[in-house]
């Protein structure tokens, strides 16, 4: 296993409800160090930027309103296999399907309002971070 970093984003639905810490506490106890983090409002530029792969997909435009409809946090994940890791902590993208015990299934409201986002693989997660973050961001 080699050591990694990946994107995580805590959703509106989260910090509306005060969820932040929870959910950066599952983070922390499975092993994974915050090394860059930052609370931002989303205009629908950058959504639509963050989300351009999804462009085609019938739920986009919702998606887009609803990631810009409050604070998120973003973040980066670092620690051994942190891309996959953090996916199996996230849970399945439908809190319905969602493993009992993961973020997801604990706090999602919906499969569209489900808390949290995490980068799909290691490739993607560069992209993600270079998106988000300056270098200097970045104190691992
Ligand atoms: P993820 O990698 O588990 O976040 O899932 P995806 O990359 O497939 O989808 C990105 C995000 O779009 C999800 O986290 C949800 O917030 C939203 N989403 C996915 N599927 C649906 C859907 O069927 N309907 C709606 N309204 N939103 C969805």
């Amino acid at each position: 296993m080699a050591t990694e970093r990946t994107l995580s984003i805590i959703k509106p639905d989260a910090t509306r409800r005060n969820l932040t810490g929870k959910i950066i506490s599952r983070f922390e106890t499975n092993g994974l160090r915050i090394v860059a983090q930052k609370r931002v409002k989303w205009s629908k530029a950058d959504a639509e930027a963050f989300y351009a792969v999804h462009r085609e997909r019938p739920f986009f435009n919702d998606l887009v309103a609803f990631m810009t409809s409050g604070p998120i946090v973003l973040q980066v994940l670092e620690g051994e296999d942190a891309v996959a890791k953090n996916r199996e902590i996230m849970g399945a993208t439908n809190p319905k399907e969602a493993a009992s015990g993961t973020i997801r299934a604990d706090f999602a409201e919906s499969i569209e309002a489900n808390s949290v986002h995490g980068s799909d693989s290691v490739e993607n997660a560069a992209n993600e971070i270079a998106q988000c973050f300056g270098k200097d961001e970045l104190v691992g």
